[in-house]
């Protein structure tokens, strides 16, 4: 089997082995991972990674308050604020997965980073705008 490059998920049998440490929650649990790049998109895998050794935290906490704030407003479905908290928490949902990329680990593997990447600004970008629609409903029809 011809490896793949884990940034662009081509084929090549000139690829580069790299280790890269691993995120790992807590940061104790990391460890290092080898993957097979091609020599050009080194640079741009390692730099990802560092990029979400350095924001894993802060990308989870933001999720879990998001979803928190989504799931709330349906226990207290009555309460005026409950609806805008839902679509603020879409909104900044949306906005994190734009500002942070990050796919599952087997997501990423399957497809290649790169395009998990794209993928999670697809996504956070269509969260972003059911929020936005949402909201313009909700004022025009308050
Ligand atoms: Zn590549």
């Amino acid at each position: 089997m011809i490896p793949k490059c884990a940034w662009c998920n081509k084929q090549s049998d000139d690829l580069k082995e790299i280790t890269v440490l691993s995120t790992g929650l807590p940061a104790s649990n990391r460890r290092k991972i080898s993957y097979s790049v091609c020599p050009e998109h080194e640079h741009r895998l390692r730099r990802f990674y560092d990029r979400v050794r350095r924001y894993a935290i802060l990308f989870v906490s933001l999720m879990i308050i998001g979803i928190f704030g989504v799931v709330m407003p349906s226990v207290f479905y009555n309460n005026v604020w409950s609806g805008y908290l839902f679509i603020m928490s879409f909104e900044s949902m949306g906005l994190v997965l734009v500002i942070f990329p990050f796919c599952a680990p087997e997501t990423m593997a399957m497809m290649g980073v790169a395009k998990s990447i794209r993928i999670a600004r697809i996504m956070g970008g269509a969260f972003f705008a059911v929020g936005a629609f949402v909201f313009i409903l909700a004022l025009l029809y308050r």
